[in-house]
């Protein structure tokens, strides 16, 4: 045979824990692994690996870790490959295709994880700058050859390592945000349909931009021109300054981060939008029943807020602020308005999202159409066997008295 799995260690699954790998996932759990042949303790965190069936069959390349319950992830199917920055350029390059394809400028998320081939590593593109995060031991070992492969394939001015996830707990990784290579010679910027964001590569939330709702914002303008608009978990106004460059004729942006809104009313000023965005730093949940005992109304209110269910086990309590939110949101909607309304919460199901605003809407007995489905951009791909990879939902609803 010529594939000789001897060079790396083997890991080798119990009888029959191979089904989900060969049907297309790339994780495997640490029961599902035979111990007693090869134990976990054996090997260091990130440590590469050749994984093989309970026959010693190989399956592919991966990387372990000891420590956590994804004990080891599938880099590559077969044992051709090393891992290593040949393989990371390959995948890199197979990546950008897809991207130069989807946008005529170089703004956007290049690689999503696994669903890239790439377990553990994202890349966002700002331009000359990029921002990567790794989420694993198996990734984080691996930094220099990602490094060396992006300034290989991009050539940027700067790469920010944004390694503050919380998902890196579960790795037992520390936090830390630094630039890995070059320098950031001037303020980061993002561009999408014709604005200019300043973005925070280093002390901003995940890597300074969320570019899995782009398209969604794409599809906000036939709802706002001439309209008052209600941005809720702003971030630096993606959604907001969308709507007052497309005609609304106020956009009001609440978000509870300090550093966020100061960058709001800077980025509606660099754009030329100053006369109509306003940014309240506020609690939304406060801001919303603030607003509605004012007797405040607005044409459209967006409400994306952050995952409310980051652990299947806080589903019930979730659920439950994702209907209050959106109920709230509607207790300040115009007559015939319009909910733009989202979740990232993998664990959220879409019906549920949906179900939670229509009990929100018959509570206050409104009637909801919904007209448009979001969904995250192609820039996140999902992979078909791994789930979690699917995980930002939304609508666009219309909402009318009953
Ligand atoms: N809408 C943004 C992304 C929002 S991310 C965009 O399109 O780019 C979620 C945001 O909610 C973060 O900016 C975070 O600061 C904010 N946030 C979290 N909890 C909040 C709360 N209780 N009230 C208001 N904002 C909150």
């Amino acid at each position: 045979m010529s594939e000789d799995p001897i060079d790396l260690p083997a890991l080798i699954l119990k009888r029959g824990e191979d089904a989900r790998l060969r049907a297309g996932h790339l994780w495997v759990f640490s029961n599902e692994v035979d111990v007693r042949r090869t134990p976990l303790a054996s090997f260091a965190p990130g440590e590469p690996c050749a994984i093989l069936d309970a026959q010693e069959k190989p399956i592919g390349l991966g990387y372990v870790n000891p420590n956590s319950l994804i004990c080891a992830r599938l880099v590559s199917r077969g044992l051709k490959h090393t891992f290593d920055r040949s393989l990371i350029v390959h995948r890199l390059n197979v990546a950008l295709a897809l991207r130069e394809k989807l946008y005529a400028e170089p703004y956007y998320r290049l690689v999503f994880g696994e669903s890239d081939g790439l377990p553990g590593l994202t890349v966002d593109r700002f331009g000359d700058v990029l921002v990567a995060q790794t989420t694993t031991a198996g990734m984080e070992r691996m930094k220099e050859a990602i490094a060396e492969a992006l300034v290989k394939v991009l050539k940027p001015a700067a790469i920010v390592w944004k390694n503050d996830a919380g998902v890196r707990d579960l790795e037992h990784l520390p936090a830390y945000a630094d630039i890995g290579y070059g320098e950031l010679a001037a303020p980061v910027t993002v561009r999408e349909a014709g604005l200019e964001f300043v973005v925070d590569p280093i002390g901003g939330q995940k890597t300074g931009w969320f570019y899995d709702q782009r398209g969604n914002r794409d599809l906000l303008a036939p709802y706002v021109t001439g309209r008052r608009v209600l941005d809720v978990f702003s971030y630096l106004g993606g959604w907001g300054l969308r709507a007052a460059a497309a005609g609304a004729t106020e956009a009001v942006c609440v978000d509870v981060s300090a550093a966020a809104v100061e960058r709001i009313a800077a980025n509606a000023q660099h754009n030329g939008l100053a006369d109509r965005v306003r940014a309240v730093k506020a609690d939304a949940f406060e801001e919303l029943r603030r607003l509605r005992e004012q007797r405040e109304r607005f044409d459209v209110v967006i409400v994306d807020p952050p995952a409310f269910i980051k652990r299947r086990k806080d589903f019930a309590e979730g659920r439950l602020a994702y209907r209050r939110i959106n109920e709230l949101a509607m207790q300040v909607l115009a007559r015939d308005g319009i909910l733009v309304t989202c979740s990232c919460s993998h664990h959220l199901p879409r019906a549920a999202l949906l179900e939670a605003v229509q009990q929100g809407a018959r509570h206050l007995d409104r009637q909801v159409q919904a007209l448009v489905q979001l969904q995250q951009g192609p820039d996140h791909p999902v992979h078909p066997a791994i789930p979690e990879t699917e995980y930002l939902k939304g609508y666009i609803c219309r909402v009318l008295p009953a």
